[in-house]
């Protein structure tokens, strides 16, 4: 090889080395933008209830975080810049699968690519994941319900506080472990493909196979859970009274003045001396649509002299070791009726159930701050003050939810108030105006 040739080789190499090393350096090099190459919507069964599955395939894996918007209803996935290229399928168009109406895909800003599905009703996420590609491209599979106005706000707001985590991350094994809601899902997924031009809006040529649900809520849903019941009679006074008779008479009080508001549908967990288990109260809350969740209990402590009100709320860390023990000892009523394998463990879930909990537990807070401004008249008044502990029954993550211990049955002043048809009364109307104020500024609108 004589010189000439080397010299050329060797600038030949050396050009090789700069340009991929410009490569390496320079990210708009390397950065190929992806690709949506398929969307599609269906049904799935969660829990024996019809879930809308919203799927979109992409070149490469998406990340995607997700928005809830209102009026209308819809879901917003925001993704980095990403070309719509979708065979025999418009960027936008109709959905006839109810409750999704139309999608539209389009880049509001120079970086981000979003698209947008229409809804009409309330439905938000209930699961997220992602899926590596099979026939097509990379999934990312999004799961909607429709559980009422206050558990699409508490998602909307907790997806609005989060909107830098990339939900599509989570694959779909991560998910089922964490979740135990939802870990029997129906094999049968019905795919129906959008259609890309507007038809007749008067047509719908399919049937409706999501339950039509409610019509709008002209009054809002508040769940009252008398503590305890049947063979679990809950704490015995000084007087022999029973947990259980006096948070019975407490929760029935509570829904006649409720009721009589006009504005309030109360829902009683229980109206009779019948053992509930704790995922069991949330269950009917949550089928109830609650927009509220209140647990009535009544306190017992070593002190004679410890009493008052005090309004409990969930956390992951007790205020104080006295909560944390009372959390563990109104927990262990469940124990009562043998190990509950439904329990799920919250430090464990999913992404977005943390999420749509953590939004939750911080609605819960100021819901128990409105109780404590309306009770300060009472005996013992808000001296006890908000506290938190892991409080079982109050896990919904879709709804605020406080448990009210109304005084100590282990003192002897506390027992005889709570036994008091008339000290009833004026602590339901307390919590009467607490729930109406807490709801008129912040739940939804009737
Ligand atoms: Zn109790």
């Amino acid at each position: 090889m004589n010189y000439r040739v080397r010299k050329t080789a060797l600038l030949g190499c050396l050009s090789i080395f700069i340009l991929s090393l410009m490569i390496v350096v320079s990210p708009n090099l390397s950065y190929a933008e992806n690709v949506v190459t398929g969307m599609r919507v269906g049904v799935v069964e969660v829990d024996d209830h019809a879930a809308l599955r919203v799927v979109v395939e992409s070149k490469s894996p998406l990340n995607a975080s997700l928005l809830l918007l209102q009026s209308p209803y819809r879901l917003v996935i925001d993704m980095p810049k990403t070309i719509w290229d979708v065979k025999n399928l418009a960027p936008y168009g109709q959905l006839t699968l109810a409750p999704s109406k139309a999608y539209r895909f389009g880049t509001p800003a120079p970086d981000i690519s979003r698209l947008v599905i229409e809804l009409e009703k309330p439905a938000a996420p209930i699961r997220v994941f992602s899926l590596p590609p099979s026939a097509g491209g990379n999934r990312f599979v999004i799961d909607l319900m429709d559980r009422g106005k206050t558990a699409f706000q508490v998602a909307a707001s907790a997806l609005e506080k989060n909107s830098n985590i990339d939900l599509g991350l989570e694959s779909l094994s991560d998910v089922l472990a964490k979740n135990k809601v939802g870990k029997h899902i129906n094999g049968t997924f019905l795919t129906l493909l959008p259609k890309s031009k507007p038809s007749n809006p008067g047509v719908k040529s399919l049937p409706r196979i999501l339950p039509a649900g409610k019509p709008h809520p002209r009054k809002w849903v508040v769940f009252i859970d008398a503590g305890h019941g049947g063979k679990d009679p809950g704490a015995i006074g000084k007087a022999g009274t029973k947990e259980k008779t006096i948070t019975l008479a407490a929760a029935r009080e509570l829904e006649r003045q409720l009721r009589a508001s006009g504005l309030i549908t109360p829902i009683l967990a229980r109206d009779d001396d019948r053992f509930l288990r704790l995922r069991q109260r949330i269950r009917l809350a949550r089928q109830n649509q609650a927009d509220l969740f209140i647990s009535l209990h009544a306190d017992s402590a070593q002190s004679p002299f410890a009493r008052g009100i005090s309004v409990f709320t969930l956390s992951d860390k007790a205020s104080d070791k006295e909560a944390a023990a009372l959390a563990r000892s109104e927990n262990n009523a469940d124990l009562i009726g043998g190990p509950d394998l439904s329990q799920e463990d919250p430090d464990a879930a999913s992404a977005l159930v943390r999420m749509f909990q953590r939004e939750s537990m911080n609605q819960s807070a100021r819901f128990a701050a409105t109780i404590l401004k309306k009770i300060r008249d009472l005996p013992g008044g808000d001296k006890r003050g908000h506290r938190f502990a892991g409080f079982a029954v109050l896990k919904a993550p879709d709804m605020p939810s406080v448990l009210v211990e109304m005084g100590f049955l282990s003192n002897r002043s506390d027992e005889a108030n709570l036994k008091l048809e008339s000290y009833r009364h004026n602590l339901s109307k307390r919590l009467t105006k607490a729930i109406l104020f807490y709801l008129s500024e912040h739940g939804p609108k009737l």
